[in-house]
């Protein structure tokens, strides 16, 4: 799924700078953003820039503060992180619909990114990463990305709220997929199948397929699935969990036959047979009594990882409808240099 970078929103409400008198704090759904004072007003239509937006200067140079614009993807821009502004947290950013021209009809929940010409800023792979490509990622796997809960929560409905979910720690490594259908096994980074000969005898995907005996192993057992875990350890994305060498963590496995992911006891179970990894589950069955906001979900994924004091998140799954997961990333990863 794309994330919608870019949408046409309403300012829920707006509430007192506990810092500042020329700020205020304006909520976009589950969003914190400060804003100047008496720059926009509470159920205004705005847009809305989620974090990780690359803008572009075009329509916001004020972000490069005056100095030379960034570029990324062929755009001159800024990336909008997490920061915090006066003590409050600044998510993302606003601005009034006047971005979008003059005479542009939009309605709320418009996504309005192609139009102006946002793009997810991503993190170039490393080259340990990168590695030759046989193609590109297969077409028969599912790929999904969590939806974060501040987007999230108000589409949620009575039945999601009703339903149990299993809890997992969020790794923050790079995506890595095994796969074997018919009698083909392969190994894919997040967007690309890569080839397992010599010439990729230096890339971590790779050499983690060769050390977990990836091949063999599925040959052997024979099913049509895809294993998705993290790969994560020295030279991948920083190595927020400070690890020595690399390791894989199983976060979810995908039925290539019947196009739907295994419930989370199918999971555990190829796992064991396996013997892979799974990424720390933190609660096996829960409801969501406890949780009333994304701020609750957020408090909750507020806590230590493996080896971190700080985590990336958590990702909640449904134990009834493994497709349907969200993901609550914590405030302190992002202000302390996560990405
Ligand atoms: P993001 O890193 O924000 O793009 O979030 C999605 C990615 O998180 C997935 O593609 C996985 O690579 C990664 N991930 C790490 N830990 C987990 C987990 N416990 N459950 C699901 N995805 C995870
Ligand atoms: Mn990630």
């Amino acid at each position: 799924m794309e994330r919608s970078l870019a949408t046409v929103r309403k300012i829920s409400n707006i509430a007192d700078h506990t810092n500042s008198d020329n700020l205020e704090l304006a909520y976009v759904d589950g969003w914190q953003c400060v804003v100047k004072r008496g720059e926009f007003v509470e159920q205004q239509l705005i847009v809305y820039f989620e974090i990780d937006s690359w803008m572009p200067s075009i329509i916001s140079s004020f972000l490069s503060k005056g100095k030379e614009p960034k570029e990324f993807g062929g755009i001159k821009g800024e990336r909008l992180r997490t920061v915090k502004l006066r003590g409050e947290i600044s998510q993302g950013l606003i601005l009034p619909l006047s971005v979008l021209g003059s005479d542009r009809v939009v309605a709320e929940g418009d996504d309005v990114s192609d139009l102006l010409d946002v793009q997810k800023w991503e993190r170039p792979l490393s080259a340990q990463l990168a590695g030759q490509a046989r193609g590109y990622f297969p077409e028969f796997i599912g790929k999904t990305d969590q939806p974060r809960i501040q987007n999230q929560f108000k589409r949620m409905q009575p039945e999601h709220f009703a339903d149990s979910y299993e809890v997992t720690l969020k790794i923050d490594g790079s995506s890595c997929t095994f796969f074997h259908k018919d009698g083909v096994t392969g190994v894919c980074s997040r967007n690309l199948e890569l080839k397992t000969d010599e010439s990729n005898e230096h890339n971590a995907f790779v050499r983690m397929y060769r050390e977990l005996d990836i091949e063999a192993k599925l040959q052997q057992l024979g099913h049509s699935i895809a294993i998705q875990g993290e790969l994560f350890g020295e030279g991948i994305n920083g190595n927020w969990e400070g690890i020595k060498g690399h390791k894989f963590m199983v976060f979810d496995i995908y039925d290539i036959v019947n196009q739907r992911y295994v419930d989370a006891a199918t999971r555990g179970i190829y796992c064991t047979v396996l013997r892979l990894d799974h990424v720390p589950i933190l609660n096996h069955d829960t409801t969501l009594e406890d949780f009333g906001s994304a701020q609750d979900f957020l408090a909750y994924a507020s806590r230590p990882s493996i080896r971190n004091k700080v985590a990336e998140g958590v990702v909640f799954k449904s134990l009834t409808n493994p497709d349907y997961s969200f993901k609550a990333i914590n405030n302190e990863y992002l202000l302390g240099g996560g990405e």
